[in-house]
């Protein structure tokens, strides 16, 4: 039998538990290390946060090696530019 998935529940996976932005929509779509999310106090299956709360919950700014090497965080969705500048890529200004 094939599984249902309701759209309105695969939508609200992506939007923070913290503050509700859409995490898709403003291409805040990543993966941390396992260690920083529970550091945030996050499940792995406990939705998802957008960068600046998970920020308010560590309470200090996201450095490139809190991005584990996955093709996730580098290039398969565009970036916003908070994203690229936690990721240590910078902007020619
Ligand atoms: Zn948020």
């Amino acid at each position: 039998m094939k599984q249902q998935y309701n759209e309105a529940e695969i939508a609200a996976r992506f939007i923070c538990v913290d503050c509700s932005v859409d995490t898709c929509e403003s291409n805040e779509y990543y993966m941390v290390q396992d260690a920083v999310w529970k550091e945030a106090g996050m499940t792995p299956d406990g939705g998802m946060l957008c960068l600046g709360c998970l920020e308010d919950r560590l309470k200090r700014q996201l450095k490139p090696h809190d991005f584990p090497d996955y093709p996730i965080n580098h290039g398969v969705f565009p970036r916003f530019d908070r994203m690229m500048n936690r990721l240590g890529y910078r902007r020619a200004a």
